[in-house]
């Protein structure tokens, strides 16, 4: 009987699932594991070791290596060629692709709140920025 292993842990499921995609493409099947823990309880699922991406016993070596490649980036050249429609955020003003970004004040009083009261903590995105560029700042 085939066994699974592990190959990787991540802190949400959607890295998993494009960590999963990209070994598929390589021809390495792949099954995300763990990842209904997120939804139940965040914590429980940092504790337990995030979501797991397994692969079959066999497979572990070709997948190390195409994960090692996804993780620095090594697909990225991928996209531009396969969607160069899409564009990098950037500053509204200047163009330029560096910029801060950080959390609202209602945002954090929202995580207060929540965890103070129902005990749950959510992940947050960042939606104020400041271009390090002009100085501009946008919200998105
Ligand atoms: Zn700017």
């Amino acid at each position: 009987m085939a066994k699974f292993k592990t190959v990787a842990s991540f802190t949400f499921p959607i890295e998993a699932y494009l960590a999963k995609g990209r070994l598929e493409v390589e021809g390495i099947p792949a099954f995300v594991a763990h990842e209904n823990h997120v939804w139940a309880n965040w914590m429980y699922s940092q504790a337990l070791g995030g979501v797991k991406l397994q692969v079959l016993e066999n497979n572990v070596e070709a997948a190390n290596l195409v994960l090692e490649k996804h993780l620095k980036g090594a697909y990225e050249s991928d996209l531009d060629s396969e969607f160069p429609d899409i564009e990098e955020n950037h500053c509204p003003q200047c163009e330029a692709k560096q910029y801060e970004s950080r959390l609202s004040l209602f945002s954090l009083i929202t995580v207060l709140l929540t965890f103070g009261i129902f005990a749950i903590i959510f992940p947050l995105r960042k939606k104020h920025h400041k271009c390090r560029e002009c100085g501009f700042n946008w919200k998105y």
